[in-house]
């Protein structure tokens, strides 16, 4: 089944949710809050696309492993052609996104599919046949229901020196409590939960390698609606007084409320779990059988494609607007937004390229999509400063509000002092008031933190380029060095 935005919204009204914190009051009609409404409208959109004459074509598929037409977020590629088709749908969704709501329900239905692809060869093989359909099974009811997962992976910043385990509440972290006959029982928090109080399931899928303790070694997926699933909310973005659109409107469409996950004593049914108390085997899961972090790495690099074309245009309409762009500072700084556009594009097709066609799914690059990704990690918060240095002081003096411009006496000022070279006023404080949501206000802020760290530190990504990545390649390199050194005349002896 394909939703539309209704039958989500619908399913919100109707509680399908866990239970959620604001500000000290438990939420009731998450749907009409202020901090939730507009995300919960972008997510419906995102089901309407579907539904779209000019994006059908790119979002539903015959999808043979489930016997009917899902999302294709939900596909499987089996080889090249497949994988192209895939990131082809995702592409649109993120163009549609400019590049922001990296939490919407694609990301986490590529994990849910990936698991589903290992079933057998990961899940099977290493946990046995009850966890292989255990991952089978989450994976039917995902696609055919069209769910909305989020997830949470990391444990709260207690005590970084410390695992987890030697901590004074060993259960900060999520660890098991107990077993019963139905399940596991649960206890502990994780960070940081995009979209949480308006999903209606979870994967917790922790970073196991950080502290192998076996309380810890456990993947599920939950309907959040579960007993004891909590998500204190953070403040919300959204435009206050009388503010809106005009004001706000990156803020409007795409701010993404996030959330401390609490699974306070919660009972995971046996037929939820797919991942128990073999924590070395978290190497096959995120960097070798499945592959976690090649698959995640190229979704991000497919939404930081189509938001690295919303920066350039960006950059390009302020520069052309107010006469700048025949500066020869300045269309370097353009041009070095370009040469991240195209390193981005690179990579997206190169990964694709250069996929491996294993058994059951053909993957992407995971080299090149995690380098690209990473890449990122620097480049866009590079972008924003150079939003920054190009726009210079006059990113700030823009009039409070659309009221400025109904007010007659005003609007004479304003279409006097606020024109551009190449914009009347009204064009001009749009464009800018863009801007200010894209780099300066909490919205833009909170999508420079999430460039940078969304997928775990900057340094130690990089760094792992080097430890893990190219683990097997680099002595290939290094060889290139090692010939000639042999190949040099010793001193005699
Ligand atoms: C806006 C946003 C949205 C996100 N959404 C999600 C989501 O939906 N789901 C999800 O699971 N995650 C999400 N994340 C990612 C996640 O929650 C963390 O931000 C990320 O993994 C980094 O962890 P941390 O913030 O605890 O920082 P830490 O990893 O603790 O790092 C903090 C600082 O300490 C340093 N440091 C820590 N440990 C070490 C070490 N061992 N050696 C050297 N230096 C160290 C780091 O360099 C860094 O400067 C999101 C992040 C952001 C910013």
């Amino acid at each position: 089944m394909i939703r539309k935005g209704i039958d989500f919204i619908k399913s919100m009204k109707e509680g399908h949710h866990g239970e959620i914190y604001y500000n000290g009051e438990k939420v009731s009609d998450v749907t009409e809050h202020p901090a939730f409404r507009a995300a919960i409208h972008t997510v419906s959109d995102y089901y309407d696309l579907h539904w779209k004459d000019e994006y059908k074509e790119y979002l539903r598929v015959y999808n043979p492993d489930v016997g009917e037409e899902t999302s294709i977020t939900f596909f499987r590629p089996r080889n090249k052609e497949e994988l192209r088709r895939l990131r082809m749908g995702i592409s649109k969704i993120y163009d549609f996104y400019r590049g922001f709501f990296g939490r919407s329900p694609d990301y986490l239905n590529v994990w849910t599919m990936l698991f589903y692809a290992h079933a057998d060869d990961y899940f099977g093989k290493v946990f046995g046949n009850k966890m292989m359909e255990n991952v089978i099974e989450i994976y039917r009811e995902a696609a055919k229901q069209d769910l909305f997962y989020t997830h949470a992976i990391v444990a709260p910043m207690y005590d970084r020196s410390r695992p987890p385990s030697q901590w004074e509440d060993p259960y900060i972290q999520v660890g098991v409590v107990r077993e019963t006959t139905e399940g596991l029982v649960v206890r502990g928090a994780a960070l940081l939960s995009t979209a949480g109080p308006y999903s209606e399931r979870l994967w917790y899928l922790p970073n196991i390698k950080r502290d192998t303790d076996p309380r810890y070694s456990v993947f599920f997926s939950l309907p959040t609606e579960s007993k004891g699933v909590k998500f204190i909310s953070r403040r919300g973005f959204h435009p206050k007084e009388e503010f809106g659109e005009f004001e706000y409107p990156i803020t409007s469409r795409y701010e993404e409320p996030d959330a401390i996950m609490v699974l306070d004593n919660v009972l995971i049914p046996w037929d939820r779990v797919i991942f128990y108390k073999k924590p070395e085997e978290i190497e096959g899961f995120m960097w070798h059988t499945v592959n976690l972090r090649g698959w995640f790495n190229w979704h991000f690099v497919i939404q930081h494609y189509s938001r690295t074309k919303f920066l350039a245009g960006l950059a390009i309409a302020i520069a052309e607007a107010v006469g700048i762009n025949n500066f020869i500072n300045v269309q370097e700084k353009l041009g070095e937004i370009l040469i991240y556009l195209a390193m981005y594009e690179a990579g997206m097709v190169a990964s694709e390229e250069l996929g491996e066609q294993l058994p059951g799914v053909y993957r992407p690059n995971p080299q090149i999509a995690i380098a690209t990704s990473s890449m990122g990690m620097k480049a866009l918060p590079r972008i924003n400063e150079i939003l920054r240095s190009i726009s210079a002081g006059s990113s700030i003096p823009v009039p409070a509000g659309i009221r400025d411009f109904e007010n007659p006496e005003e609007r004479a000022l304003l279409d006097k002092y606020l024109a551009s070279k190449g914009l009347p006023a009204l064009e001009r404080v749009k464009l800018f008031n863009i801007l200010w949501d894209t780099i300066g206000s909490e919205t833009g802020m909170r999508y420079e933190q999430y460039d940078r760290f969304s997928r775990g530190d900057p340094t130690i990504r990089w760094a792992q380029m080097y430890t893990e990545v190219y683990k097997d390649r680099k002595q290939e390199f290094v060889k290139m060095v090692r010939d000639i050194m042999d190949q040099m005349p010793n001193p005699k002896a």
